[in-house]
């Protein structure tokens, strides 16, 4: 899995907002083929996003825009999504396994795998992302080519107010 420079910005970028403790996040688009899964784009919550402090729902016009617009720019599809977690480690929580499971198993979208990109946060305010692969009978944790400590440490040290 090869996540782009321009999609972990906007990620570590969004996440800082969770700076008041309430859950934020976006979706994932790009192109999931036989060479592996590439994530070009992350989108933000949009405007209509309900975020609480242990659940976050897109708001699905923004999303669908962002899904109309990436598909006319450079061909990638909606592939997943991801949202912080303020509290706690990034691990999916029940909640969001449901969730996935409900996207996976939905035959109109048709999924054959889903990304979820979980981001939380060290103790210092660093943005950690952490990437899991959701497939029909499992979840993994996925290392992806472009997510190095070295970025994320430089870029949220960067942000930081
Ligand atoms: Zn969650």
């Amino acid at each position: 899995m090869v996540i782009d420079d321009v999609a972990l910005t906007t990620m570590v970028r969004e996440a800082a907002r969770s700076v008041d403790g309430l859950e934020t996040g976006g979706i994932l688009l790009g192109v999931d083929s036989t060479d592996g899964m590439l994530i070009r784009h992350a989108g933000g919550p949009g405007p209509k996003a309900q975020r609480g402090e242990r659940t976050f729902l897109r708001d699905l016009d923004h999303a669908q825009n962002l899904a109309r617009s990436a598909w006319a720019e450079d061909g990638s599809q909606w592939v997943g999504e991801w949202h912080t977690h303020p509290t706690g480690g990034p691990s999916p929580s029940e909640v969001d396994c449901r969730s996935y499971m409900r996207h996976l198993n939905d035959v109109d979208l048709g999924f054959e795998e889903f990304v979820a990109i979980i981001a939380g946060f060290d103790s210092s305010g660093g943005v950690i992302l952490a990437t899991w692969l959701i497939e029909r009978d499992r979840i993994r944790p996925v290392a992806a080519e472009k997510l190095t400590p070295s970025f994320l440490q430089t870029n949220s040290r960067r942000r930081k107010p």
